[in-house]
């Protein structure tokens, strides 16, 4: 028997375990091998080099409003300024025309503005006497207004955006915005994916007794994609250690970073463990290899981590990542929320500071145990008052998905935490942006 207070002062905090994935994360060199795409091919990839601007964005002064443009040095404070339309000016149509006091013209949003002109007044501040002639009381606008300079969003030279961006829609249109078709973003990250499990059956396969359907490939399958990760799917393995060894053996072969799931609890069927302890056992490096960790949390305590050589690999740093999570099906998707997706992240040269974390007002009681990190499934709503509220949802148990499906996010709850009051302020981690 063991225990219980001498296996919790054990167990690594979840902080701590994060801070060694990065670590190992950082210290692997990946190969920098870049590719080209299209603009619309680079939703979700991650830029290689900065991206620098060859031209001023917008081009040209321009107008912001529809409406009249003028020379704003004729405003004054206390007198009314009469001006003659003598033209219009459209977007994609510059004006030949010279502008002189005591003159507008009339111009539409984005039109360049005519030379000597700096001020535009709004269509719907426009008041035109009974000679068409445009009226601007004082103290409707002041010089310089609704006018767009070149260069104002972007000039020439300039970094428009830093290498290790993850390129959503506002950056492809912005990329575009320059005027280039193509821009140079890393390779996708190569995830193997395998399953381990006498009772796992994958699809396809006949239900029978004591076996359950692989749900963890295809959980982990969703998020690496989203993350912008290639899965290599290498199905379900059994608990024969030939059989795994094989399996990492050609998953290291294929990937930067293997993904299992179960196998490294404490069972007597759970011969991963044994055979990823073999496979990263180094004589020369002792502190690499695979570890086992029981981590303060829930879901999720049990965990294997490290580092094996990529076969072929000139350098040490030439690694690929490990991670063995627990078998069940929420632990896998939690674990993998805690720990692998900041080590992809950091494997991608991408910022980490994505990983949003909120708060939100709790709307019920939750009793916790003082010690460890709990993550419980939440659903977010909006308060009358406009507060953002969440509410534990379902059952929490952790191999359980359907509450999983029904969640908008995860509660983290501190280790310190002993329990939560109705009303308290709880910290959130949302699912978009995550899964
Ligand atoms: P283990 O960590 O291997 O002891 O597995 C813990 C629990 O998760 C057991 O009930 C397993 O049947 C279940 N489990 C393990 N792998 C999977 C999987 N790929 N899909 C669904 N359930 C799984
Ligand atoms: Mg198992």
């Amino acid at each position: 028997m063991n225990p219980v207070s001498t296996t919790q002062q054990q167990d690594r905090s979840v902080a701590s375990a994060l801070d060694a994935v990065l670590q190992q994360a950082k210290a692997i060199q990946m190969r920098a091998d870049h590719e080209t795409v299209s603009v619309f091919e680079a939703l979700g990839r991650v830029l290689a080099d900065d991206v620098v601007s060859p031209i001023d964005v917008p081009p040209h002064d321009n107008s912001a409003m529809d409406g009249y443009a003028f020379d704003g040095s004729q405003l004054s404070a206390d007198k009314a300024l009469t001006l003659a339309v003598c033209g219009r000016v459209l977007a994609g149509a510059p004006l030949t025309l010279r502008v002189e006091k005591g003159q507008c013209v009339q111009i539409t949003t984005g039109a360049v503005m005519p030379e000597g002109l700096d001020t535009v007044i709004p269509k719907e501040l426009v008041v035109l006497d009974d000679k068409g002639q445009v009226v601007i009381a004082p103290g409707t606008l002041r010089q310089g207004d609704n006018r767009r300079f070149r260069g104002e969003d972007l000039a020439q030279g300039k970094a428009a955006l830093s290498a290790g961006t993850h390129l959503g829609p506002a950056a492809l249109g912005l990329i575009a915005s320059l005027g280039l078709a193509q821009v140079q973003v890393q390779r996708r990250l190569r995830v193997a994916v395998f399953s381990t499990g006498d009772e796992i059956l994958s699809l396809g396969q006949a239900p029978r007794p004591g076996a359950v359907y692989d749900s963890n490939r295809y959980t982990l399958h969703g998020m690496l994609t989203q993350l912008g990760c290639s899965v290599v799917d290498m199905g379900a393995v059994p608990d024969q250690p030939e059989a795994l060894e094989a399996a990492f053996r050609s998953a290291v072969h294929q990937s930067d970073v293997v993904v299992t799931s179960g196998g490294v609890s404490v069972g007597e069927a759970d011969h991963t463990k044994a055979v990823m302890a073999r496979l990263g056992a180094d004589p020369m490096h002792p502190e690499q290899g695979i570890g086992f960790w029981r981590i303060a949390m829930r879901p999720g305590r049990p965990m294997a981590f490290g580092s094996l050589p990529r076969p072929g690999a000139v350098t040490e740093s030439d690694r690929v990542l490990v991670f063995g999570l627990p078998g069940n099906p929420v632990a896998v998707m939690v674990t993998f929320m805690v720990f692998v997706r900041p080590a992809l992240l950091q494997l991608q040269g991408r910022n980490q500071d994505e990983a949003m974390i909120t708060e939100a007002q709790c709307e019920h009681a939750i009793s916790k145990k003082k010690g460890r990190t709990e993550y419980l499934r939440g659903r977010l709503a909006r308060s009358p008052s406009g507060r953002v509220t969440v509410a534990v949802v379902g059952n929490q148990g952790s191999g359980v998905l359907r509450s999983m499906s029904e969640a908008h996010c995860l509660i983290q709850l501190p280790p310190d935490c002993a329990g939560v009051e109705a009303g308290q302020s709880v910290h959130v981690m949302p699912f978009s942006g995550f899964l």
